[in-house]
C-alpha cells in the first residue's frame, strides 16, 4: 500500500488545488439540487429517497428483492432474523436488444424472471413484501413510488421516463396471468442507498453510501432543514437519505476544465451524449474506453504498437474492458505478464516491453484520476456533515476488482478533508439485496410501531 506522500504523487496529473476546485464546484451544484428554488435547473438532483431511518438490527421477515441497473438482473429471496442475513439469489441476463428495446418488453423479462424463481424456488401462493433496487435516476413521490427521471449507463428503454417503475412491475405481473404468484413492492431503493443500508445494519457510523461499478453514485443521510425540496410530513426522525446522483455532475460544463480529449470523444459516441459527465471519467463502464482512446492515438502517431493490425480490438470501440485496467495493474513485478494477456487478448501480438510499460502508464493514470476525482465527491459529502468519525459503505465491481482503487481513495480523501475528521470506507456486502430487504423491514417496522 502506498503510504507516502511521494507515491501518490506519482500518479497525480491535477493538482489538489484543482480537485478542492472540483469539490467547491460539486458543493454548489449540491446546495443548488437541495433547494426547491434552484433544482429544476440543477445537474445533481439529490433525491430525496423517503429513507427517513436506518436500521437498527431489531428487522425480521422474508422478503424478495430484485436489483436492475448493472449488467445483469438478478432477484433474491432475503431471510432477516436480527443480525443474521440468509440470501439466495439467481441471475438472469438482460440481453442487449431487451435494454435498448421498450419498456413493456424490459418489464416483461423481468416479471418472467420473477415467476421462473418463484417457481424455482417453492414460493408460491406467498405474498412476500418486496424491495426494488433500481439503480437509475428516479424523483420519489413515497417510498413506493419512484418515477425514472431519465436512463443511465447501458439501458435506453422507450416508455419508461417519467413513469411509476412499480406501476409498470405491477402491470407486467397481471400481464402475466398468474394468480398463484403476487409481490407487493414495498420499496423503490437506489443502489447506493441499498449499500448504504447493508453497511449500516451493522455500523451506527455509515452515513454515505457509494457505489463505483456500471455507473457512480453516492448517497448521505441529510437533515430535513437542509432540504429545501422536501415535501414529506416533518415527523421525527426529521432527516432523509438523499440519492445526489452526482454522476451528472459536470453536466452544464462546469467539468470542462479538466475534461481532455478522450472524455469528450467518448462522450460524443455515447449513448447519451453530453450527460453523466462525472461518471463518465469514473465509473466501470467508461474507463477501460478511456484507456483505450488513449492507446489507440499514441498508436496512430506511431509512439506505440509500431506494426499494430488496423483491425484488431485495439482499434475498435467499446473492446478494452475495465476489467483489463485492473488486470493490468495487478501486476507487481517487471514481466508485465497481465498486460502481455490483455494485450494478445484484443488481438496485438507486436510488443515491445517499452510498449508493455506505456500501457501500464496510461491504465494507472487513468484509474488514479477516476479514484481522485470520487474522492474529492465523498471529501465533499464529508467535510460537509462533519461528523467526527464517519463510514462510507462501498460497492461496485470497480471498486472490488480494481487492486488499488481502495488505497488511493483514502490517501486522497485524508488529503482533502478537513483536519480532525476521522473517515473509514467499508466494503459493503450485497447492498442491493441485503439493502433493499432492510429498507423493506424498516418500512414494516416503522408502520407497525405507529400502529401499535
Ligand atoms: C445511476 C445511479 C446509480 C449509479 C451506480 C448511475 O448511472 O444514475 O442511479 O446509482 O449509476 O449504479
Ligand atoms: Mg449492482
Amino acid at each position: 500500500m502506498p503510504t507516502t506522500p511521494e507515491k501518490l504523487s506519482k500518479y497525480e496529473k491535477l493538482s489538489s488545488l484543482t480537485y478542492r476546485r472540483v469539490m467547491h464546484l460539486l458543493h454548489e451544484e449540491m446546495n443548488n439540487g437541495l433547494s426547491a428554488n434552484y433544482n429544476l435547473k440543477a445537474d445533481i438532483k439529490m433525491f430525496p429517497t423517503f429513507v427517513r431511518a436506518l436500521p437498527d438490527g431489531t428487522e425480521k421477515g422474508k422478503f424478495l428483492a430484485l436489483d436492475l441497473g448493472g449488467t445483469n438482473f438478478r432477484v433474491l429471496m432475503v431471510m432477516i432474523n436480527e443480525r443474521d442475513v440468509d440470501i439466495q439469489s439467481q441471475t438472469y441476463l438482460i440481453p442487449q436488444r431487451i435494454m435498448l428495446g421498450t419498456g413493456i418488453q424490459l418489464f416483461d423479462h423481468i416479471a418472467d424472471c420473477i415467476c421462473r424463481f418463484i417457481r424455482d424456488h417453492d414460493l408460491k401462493n406467498e405474498t412476500l413484501p418486496l424491495g426494488f433496487t433500481f439503480s437509475f435516476p428516479c424523483k420519489q413521490e413515497g417510498l413506493a413510488k419512484a418515477r425514472l427521471s431519465k436512463w443511465t449507463k447501458g439501458f435506453r428503454c422507450e416508455g419508461v421516463v417519467n413513469e411509476d417503475i412499480c406501476v409498470l412491475l405491477h402491470e407486467a405481473m397481471k400481464r402475466k396471468n398468474t394468480t398463484s404468484v403476487d409481490v407487493e413492492v414495498m420499496a423503490v431503493v437506489n443502489d447506493a442507498v441499498g449499500t448504504l443500508m447493508s453497511a449500516a445494519h451493522t455500523d451506527r457510523n455509515c452515513e454515505v453510501g457509494l457505489i463505483l461499478g456500471t455507473g457512480c453514485n453516492a448517497c448521505y443521510m441529510e437533515s430535513l432543514e437542509n432540504v429545501g425540496l422536501w415535501e414529506g410530513d416533518f415527523e421525527e426522525p426529521s432527516q432523509v437519505l438523499i440519492n445526489t446522483e452526482w454522476g451528472a455532475f459536470g453536466d452544464n460544463g462546469c467539468l470542462d476544465f479538466i475534461r481532455t480529449e478522450y472524455d469528450r470523444e467518448l462522450d460524443t459516441y455515447s449513448i447519451n451524449p453530453g450527460k453523466q459527465i462525472y461518471e463518465k471519467m469514473i465509473s466501470g463502464m467508461y474507463m477501460g474506453e478511456i484507456v483505450r482512446l488513449a492507446l489507440e492515438r499514441l498508436s496512430m502517431e506511431g509512439l506505440l504498437f509500431e506494426s499494430a493490425d488496423r483491425d484488431c480490438e485495439l482499434f475498435h470501440k467499446g473492446r478494452f474492458f475495465t476489467k483489463y485496467v485492473s488486470e493490468i495493474e495487478s501486476d507487481h513485478d517487471d514481466f508485465f505478464r497481465n498486460v502481455k494477456q490483455v494485450l494478445e487478448e484484443i488481438g496485438v501480438t507486436n510488443y515491445t516491453s517499452e510498449d508493455c510499460k506505456i500501457v501500464k502508464y496510461i491504465c494507472t493514470l487513468v484509474s488514479a484520476r477516476a479514484a481522485f476525482l470520487s474522492s474529492a465527491g465523498l471529501a465533499t459529502i464529508i467535510n460537509k456533515l462533519e461528523k467526527p468519525e464517519i463510514t462510507i459503505a462501498v460497492d461496485g465491481s470497480l471498486y472490488r476488482f480494481h487492486p488499488r482503487f481502495h488505497n488511493l481513495m483514502v490517501l486522497k480523501i485524508q488529503e482533502l478533508v478537513k483536519p480532525g475528521l476521522k473517515f473509514k470506507l467499508q466494503l459493503s456486502h450485497d447492498g442491493s439485496g441485503k439493502g433493499a430487504a432492510l429498507v423493506a423491514a424498516v418500512a414494516i417496522r416503522l408502520r407497525d410501531s405507529k400502529q401499535g
